[in-house]
């Protein structure tokens, strides 16, 4: 399979491009940390598989998000962890642009590694400007959660309160953004589709894992048979469909099927 290198902290591909007389879509990859993921958390993963995959104590991952800029607009999908010297700001300036520059914020779920970056220090919204769009499955569980695992999401979904939009998996968002069914990570978890772009969130977590073997779960995956068929289904359309992979724990950002014979 072909893979896409990183270009400085951020990888920028042109898709649909001009001579189709179509405006062009551009993703880009803002790596928020580079980490490896622990075996620990692929309990199903035999010691057998891990040998035979020459992986020691982790598997090859990262924290990630991605930006599209399409139609005039700035889209972000996912914030990462919010950390003061995390790598979303960085790819952010490398692109000449600001938080506040950020038009639609399009969330795959609540983790704290997705919605992280939402607040600053003092919990303000950071991307001052951004319509805010989210699974109403998601929503609706996460507000119905423990108080000691809801905490991050109540604060961060209420600082957004006037601008959170809460959609059904199959609506069309704006710049033409589907929202797909990818339940099984978490209650709402979402796959966004542009084209043929695929940004899946959490479907993977260690691909050099998981690609070959979709029925291994990371321990995140909060209903683990659904996580299964959605990893199952994602896997299958990017195939068949030839699809560019944007996900947020793939360690080189992009897992790219569009060209076959690359496979
Ligand atoms: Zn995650």
């Amino acid at each position: 399979m072909r893979r896409i290198m990183p270009i400085a902290a951020a990888a920028v591909l042109l898709l649909a491009g001009g001579c189709s007389g179509k405006p062009e879509t551009e993703i880009v990859w803002l790596c928020d940390k580079a980490a490896g993921q622990s075996l620990s958390l692929f309990p199903d993963a035999s010691p057998e598989l891990v040998a035979s995959l020459g992986l020691e104590d982790e598997v090859p991952s990262s924290m990630s998000a991605f930006l599209v800029r399409k139609d005039g607009k700035v889209l972000l999908f996912d914030t990462g962890l919010g950390l003061p010297d995390g790598g979303i700001r960085r790819g952010l300036d490398s692109l000449g642009l600001t938080p506040a520059d950020v038009d639609y914020l399009f969330l795959t779920h609540f983790h704290g590694d997705h919605i992280g970056g939402m607040l600053d220090a003092e919990g303000a919204p950071v991307y001052t400007n951004a319509q805010v769009y989210a699974s109403q499955p998601e929503y609706d569980a996460w507000m119905n959660m423990p108080a000691d695992r809801n905490a991050q999401a109540i604060r961060t979904m209420n600082a957004y309160s006037d601008r959170l939009h809460l959609f059904q998996f199959g609506d069309i968002l704006p710049c033409d953004v589907e929202a797909v069914y990818a339940v099984g990570h978490t209650p709402g978890h979402t796959v966004f589709r542009i084209g043929d772009i695929l940004i899946w969130g959490d479907i993977i977590h260690g691909p050099a894992l998981q690609l070959d073997h979709p029925e291994i779960c990371a321990t995140y995956d909060m209903d683990q048979e659904a996580a299964v068929a959605a990893r199952k289904h994602m896997l299958r359309i990017a195939r068949e469909q030839h699809l560019l992979v944007a996900g947020m724990h793939l360690p080189e950002g992009f897992l790219d099927f569009r060209t076959p014979a690359a496979e």
